[in-house]
């Protein structure tokens, strides 16, 4: 960790679903980094699928910080706020604009398959590349804008925690989406946009999201946009079901029901020492914040793959 880096980073959760424990302790990890740079942080919540990002989840997101004193700097705190100032839907000209960028660069197709389809074609979800060459006229409706990966000869992510991984876009990712068939900017697009609009400096996410990161890289790469490139990366093992030190059921309860019991908030704080490996008990988050100052070298390893 560099201590002459302002780190500004982020909370970007998908209200998909009520938090479970995996996303409050990306969140913890986030928070304990974060003030022990003197960084900041900004809750950014990507509701771009209407459909799932119902009003409940929002408000848990929210609500949740709040009770386990998970502070940010910039981001809304009440979902009507959210829904007024921050949604994801106030900045689609944004998105609209990078991806018309890509567009000119020759780089994007249009493509018309079904999901069907293209479990057909490759026997995957995997996307064969059916349409690059159809020269299928862009700004239709019901069609998916997806980049030639073909260019891609390897890429290596710098990580903070991991040093040089590499990606293997190429197989993990083929012909990801730019823009998806109802029109709205894909995922990765709208994370990359997000970050280089709100100068994020700072990306600390899952191993899982690993493949997203080559993929916004690629695109970093393409449209030469440096700060993003500049970034650093963080990429912590995932929290897993069934693990013993971590969760006695096979699956975890959703965060809201465990803080809804007494000794919930408690017992969070104590299952992330024991993930980042802390041998000693530690039940609120000011004593997590001094111990995590005094030996974030040492338990490095425990948050490694
Ligand atoms: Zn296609």
């Amino acid at each position: 960790m560099e201590n002459n880096l302002n780190i500004n980073t982020r909370f970007a959760p998908t209200p998909s679903g009520y938090l479970h424990l995996g996303n409050v302790f990306s969140f913890i990890l986030t928070w304990l980094i974060v003030r022990k740079n003197s960084g900041t942080i900004r809750l950014r919540i990507d509701d771009l699928d209407f459909e799932r990002a119902r009003h409940e989840y929002i408000a848990d997101i929210i609500q949740t910080l709040d009770t386990l004193g998970l502070d940010y700097d910039y981001g809304p705190v009440s979902v009507d706020a959210f829904r007024n100032e921050f949604s994801k839907f106030k900045r689609l000209d944004l998105y609209e604009d990078y991806i018309g960028q890509l567009e000119r660069t020759g780089l994007l197709f249009n493509c018309a398959c079904s999901k069907k389809e293209i479990r057909e074609a490759s026997g995957s979800n995997n996307y064969p590349g059916t349409c690059l060459n159809k020269a299928i006229t862009f700004h239709q409706s019901e069609t998916t804008y997806r980049i030639n990966t073909e260019s891609i000869k390897g890429l290596i992510i710098n990580d903070e925690l991991q040093g040089q991984i590499h990606v293997d876009i190429e197989n993990e990712m083929p012909f990801f989406v730019i823009r998806k068939k109802d029109g709205m900017p894909s995922y990765q697009v709208a994370s990359l946009v997000d970050d280089i609009h709100y100068n994020i400096n700072y990306v600390i996410r899952g191993i899982d999201l690993l493949p997203s990161t080559g993929a916004q890289m690629f695109v970093a790469n393409v449209l030469k946009l440096r700060p993003f490139l500049k970034s650093k990366f963080f990429h912590h093992q995932l929290l897993k079901d069934g693990e013993e030190k971590l969760t006695k059921s096979q699956k975890s309860p959703p965060v809201f029901e465990i803080l809804s019991k007494p000794e919930g908030k408690a017992q969070i704080f104590q299952d992330f020492s024991e993930w980042i490996g802390l041998p000693e008990r530690v039940t609120t988050l000011a004593e997590l914040l001094s111990v995590f100052e005094m030996s974030q070298m040492k338990f490095q390893n425990q948050l490694g793959i």
